[in-house]
């Protein structure tokens, strides 16, 4: 599959979408116009690549929706080099959307099937995450952290503490919490001991599962 001047049309048209949705870091915005989502699709999507809709991936997930993605990653407010944990990496495509940013990007997947085949794929692309495992977010990435920042991809029927303590001070967690549909949550670590949380509107994603191991 190539990125052709279609494509970056579609893109730029894309990100005129997501501005008028109220997006507004330069930076996010950058990047969804760069990063080739047709990529991340299966073949038959190919053509809706850049509707901003989610679609089906493996494993009976989904691609999130471009606007989820860039929303989430406003929400992390997080610098140049910062560390970022992703849980759910999926397609790949919002770990793409981090790695644009130039931040260190950790993530991990549970769905074996998606594990194998993102691997290969960022291989093939030359996206280079310090760290892709196949394993439960629940649990995080404890010999990685602290972390500036984490984002999950998938509805958490609540805040997994793991994720909590594995926050530097100062640094941000970006969560959708509910089952049937989800708060867009931020929750910021003030100190040791002190959390702050922010809502922001609701949304839909595929359940964060436990793990079936
Ligand atoms: N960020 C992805 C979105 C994928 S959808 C993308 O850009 O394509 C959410 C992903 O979270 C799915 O791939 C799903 O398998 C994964 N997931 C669900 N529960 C998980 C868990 N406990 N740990 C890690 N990943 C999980």
């Amino acid at each position: 599959m190539k990125d052709t001047f279609k494509h970056k049309g579609m893109r730029n048209k894309l990100v005129e979408t997501i501005t008028s949705k109220g997006i507004q870091d330069k930076r996010v915005l950058e990047a969804i116009r760069n990063v080739p989502r047709h990529m991340f699709m299966d073949s038959s999507f190919e053509g809706h690549a850049y509707q901003d809709k989610a679609f089906p991936i493996a494993a009976e997930q989904t691609i999130s929706q471009p606007y989820t993605v860039a929303f989430q990653t406003e929400l992390l407010k997080a610098a140049p080099g910062s560390k970022v944990l992703e849980i759910g990496t999926g397609s790949g495509y919002q770990a793409a959307v981090l790695l644009f940013m130039k931040f260190k990007v950790y993530t991990i997947e549970r769905q074996l099937e998606l594990f194998k085949k993102t691997s290969l794929f960022f291989k093939k692309m030359g996206y280079r995450p310090k760290k892709f495992i196949f394993g439960d977010g629940y649990k995080g990435m404890p010999e990685e952290a602290p972390f500036d920042a984490i984002l999950v991809t998938a509805g958490a029927p609540s805040i997994p503490k793991a994720l909590l303590s594995q926050l530097k001070v100062g640094g941000r967690l970006v969560i959708p919490v509910g089952e049937e549909s989800q708060i867009m949550t931020v929750v910021i670590r003030k100190s040791d001991k002190e959390f702050e949380r922010e809502e922001f509107g609701s949304f839909k994603f595929v359940p964060l599962l436990e793990n079936k191991n």
